[in-house]
């Protein structure tokens, strides 16, 4: 079968006959046939249509251009092969085929075999070349280096244009050198070392590490790809070369910065941890080891909630960021910062903060988060706090702190029904104290009646200093009678006691029950009153309330 079957031909031919018999043996054998009868003609159907894949060019045409003139005219412009017809073989017309075809001639009346068997060797050679041609680019156009050279005399061969341009040799310069002279590392016996093992088939092919000399002098590093072919009975050596430079200078970027954010992470006073999906530490930087006290070795692959932070919280946040992260595939900043408790190695509770953000690295869920020590920072918040609700001289809670307390108590007995009470003491004639013994001593005794009293009243009540020498007690849980009992047992304990730089000193105390619809209001001005009822019946006395206004 031909396998050029349907291969489009044009036949320029001046005699129509003679045109029409080629076209009509062509046809039997398969191929589409056109005619032009002029050297114009075959110019213009070329040029106007799609191209023939084969021209059938007679060399001697009637007027006007002749076969020559338009062959050349038509090879300014394509490549398509061109087959002389002639019925001439004297040697100035062979030779003046040859200077303008490499696709030979076919001398007219030959027969149709002669015809058909030329214009497929035409059709093969053509199609040959082209395919070298194909090959020839990808070679010299390739992004990458490669040398062709023979194994035994090392020389050259080929070298594409990458190499070329990136060596700084031209190839007349390449063509007296070898592989050799571009390798500074490699001497002639390693070479045919390596040679040696692709010649005896143990390997198919060797890949190397090592570097190039520019005909500049300056060097670049190279991994070489080196194979050998059989090429017309004869080993050819083929070297594709990587230039590695750009690979290196990113692996020498990748390293500084590596080594940079190393630097910023073992220095950073905040804890780095990592968690992985199931939340065992993947990552842990030297200030987590010093916070925590378990160093890299003990902590990778832990989990880490059991051993620092058992805290529900930590669970709640890290399960939001995980099913947040499925459900987007997205990898943000979640949560807000948190504070928890951790637990030290040692077995220390500590206060820390924690920012918690979800990353995706390499498509896995991983958890980071920054932990910050805050005991410091808890421990003054607690003092702040501390000074905000107690008066600096008796260490009594202050005023403001109390209605807080009375507040809450009068909500709770809302909710459980328990009674509760509160006693105001007030010293009786204090002015005078001071006046006699100065306003140390009176500051003495404001610090005595404190520590007399709380040495006295449970946890759960609450001592405060209403203003100058005047106190207020509440007692949760406590009934009036209760409260008036206590009141009475204070007031004898202080009328008791001996003041240094002072002596005995009374006080009057007024006591209220909760009444149903109490406000904080309500109470202590029924407490007040008892006060002033007691101030009234001479002082250093109780008096109290169970009655409700
Ligand atoms: P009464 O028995 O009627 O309560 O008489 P009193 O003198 O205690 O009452 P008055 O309200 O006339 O005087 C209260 C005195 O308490 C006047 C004030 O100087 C004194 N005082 C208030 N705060 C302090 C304080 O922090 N330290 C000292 N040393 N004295 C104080
Ligand atoms: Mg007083
Ligand atoms: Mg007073």
């Amino acid at each position: 079968m031909n396998a050029f079957k349907g291969k489009r031909i044009l036949i320029v031919e001046d005699s129509r006959f003679l045109a029409q018999i080629t076209a009509n043996i062509l046809n039997k054998y398969g191929y589409m046939t056109e005619i032009a009868l002029t050297g114009e003609e075959a110019v213009e159907k070329v040029c106007g249509s799609q191209y023939p894949d084969l021209i059938l060019m007679d060399i001697e045409l009637g007027e006007g251009m002749d076969g020559a003139q338009a062959a050349r005219t038509i090879q300014q412009f394509t490549d398509i092969p061109i087959v002389f017809l002639t019925a001439h073989t004297e040697k100035e017309v062979v030779e003046k085929i040859c200077s303008i075809t490499g696709y030979g001639y076919v001398l007219k009346g030959a027969g149709e075999h002669v015809l058909v068997s030329t214009v497929e060797m035409a059709l093969q050679l053509y199609e040959a070349n082209a395919h070298a041609n194909m090959y020839r680019q990808i070679f010299e156009n390739s992004l990458n280096e490669i040398y062709i050279f023979h194994p035994e005399t090392l020389k050259f061969i080929a070298v594409n244009r990458g190499a070329r341009e990136n060596l700084g040799y031209t190839i007349e310069e390449l063509s007296t050198m070898t592989p050799l002279d571009l390798k500074p590392e490699l001497d002639l016996q390693s070479l045919r070392g390596i040679l040696d093992s692709l010649a005896c088939g143990e390997q198919e092919k060797t890949v190397f590490n090592t570097v190039h000399y520019r005909k500049d002098g300056s060097l670049y590093p190279v991994e070489v790809h080196l194979q050998l072919f059989e090429h017309r009975g004869e080993k050819v050596c083929v070297a594709l070369i990587i230039d590695l430079t750009e690979r290196r200078q990113m692996e020498e970027e990748l390293r500084s910065s590596e080594a940079t954010l190393n630097a910023i992470i073992s220095s950073v006073m905040d804890a780095i941890i990592m968690l992985d999906g199931q939340g065992n530490v993947t990552f842990w930087n030297p200030a987590a080891e010093q916070l925590f006290g378990y160093s890299r070795e003990e902590i990778l692959g832990k989990d880490l909630h059991r051993l620092v932070v058992p805290d529900e919280r930590l669970y709640k946040v890290y399960n939001q960021a995980f099913k947040h992260f499925q459900s987007t595939g997205e990898g943000n900043v979640i949560g807000k910062t948190i504070e928890l408790k951790a637990k030290h190695k040692d077995g220390r509770e500590l206060d820390v903060e924690l920012s918690l953000s979800a990353l995706r690295i390499r498509d896995a869920w991983h958890a980071v988060g920054i932990v910050r020590d805050i005991s410091e920072r808890k421990k003054i918040e607690e003092q702040l706090y501390c000074l905000s609700i107690t008066d600096p001289l008796t260490n009594a809670y202050n005023r403001r702190y109390f209605m807080q307390v009375l507040e809450q108590e009068i909500e709770r007995t809302g909710r459980t029904g328990l009674p509760f009470s509160i006693i105001m003491v007030d010293l009786d004639h204090f002015k005078s104290v001071n006046d006699r013994f100065g306003h140390a001593a009176g500051d003495l005794v404001l610090k005595s009646l404190v520590d007399l009293i709380n040495g006295r009243i449970r946890k759960t009540d609450c001592l405060a200093r209403w203003g100058g020498e005047e106190f207020v007690i509440l007692l949760p849980n406590t009934p009036v009678d209760k409260a008036a009992g206590l009141a009475e047992e204070l007031r004898g304990q202080l009328s008791s006691m001996n003041i240094p730089g002072v002596g005995n000193v009374t006080a009057s105390f007024g006591v209220a029950g909760y009444c149903p619809a109490d406000t904080v209001d309500t109470i202590v001005m029924r407490a007040d009153n008892m006060l002033y009822e007691a101030k009234s019946s001479g002082r250093n006395c109780v008096r109290y309330t169970g009655e409700c206004l």
